[in-house]
């Protein structure tokens, strides 16, 4: 692998960045893919350190923020680190940390993403299972504590599955790129 844990480095020509200050939820799992170490192609704004990553994905384009469905209190994003290809995460627009002070039109729309998630999910990747869930506070788990955040990751019985054989063979960049679009395109218009 290239790079040092801290150096930029120059992945088949494209200049790539760290993914720290991006929208996602870090963790201490290896991926199922290489490079193991997350990075970003580097596309423009780079949000500072100190800002929310669920509060900023919005206010990019969909290629930039992993955004594959929005909606009008809350929005689909690929999570940049992925416990399984495809996991995505459901995030009220609203900068709020727990479950019990989103409000009825959130939730509902939050379950009613959620839904639609597993039934595309299940169309383009052919997923056997799911895990959902919410880590509510920094002690439950939550890598971003302070914005709420469903996760919906899909499980196959085996790996012999349309997301991991890509997985094996290309970038993560590239990967994530390319299950961002296959969502999206498959994701119903409302
Ligand atoms: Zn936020």
């Amino acid at each position: 692998m290239p790079g040092g844990d801290d150096m930029p480095v120059d992945f088949d020509g494209v200049e790539i960045t760290d993914s720290s200050t991006m929208a996602g939820v870090p963790d201490e799992f290896q991926r199922l893919w290489t490079p193991h170490r997350m990075v970003y192609i580097q596309n423009g704004t780079q949000p500072g350190e100190a800002e929310c990553p669920f509060c900023i994905a919005p206010t990019l384009d969909d290629e930039q923020s992993l955004i594959v469905a929005r909606g009008v209190h809350a929005y689909v994003l690929l999570n940049l680190f992925p416990y399984n290809s495809g996991h995505l995460l459901v995030c009220p627009y609203r900068h709020i940390p727990l479950y019990d002070e989103a409000t009825p039109e959130e939730t509902a729309e939050i379950a009613s993403l959620t839904q639609t998630a597993m039934r595309v999910l299940r169309t383009v990747s052919r997923c056997d299972g799911y895990n959902l869930g919410m880590n509510q506070g920094r002690i439950a788990g939550a890598g971003i504590a302070d914005h709420l955040h469903q996760h919906i990751v899909p499980r196959w019985a085996t790996d012999a599955n349309f997301f991991p054989i890509i997985a094996k063979t290309k970038a993560l960049p590239q990967l994530l790129g390319e299950v961002r679009a296959a969502v999206a395109a498959a994701w119903p218009v409302a």
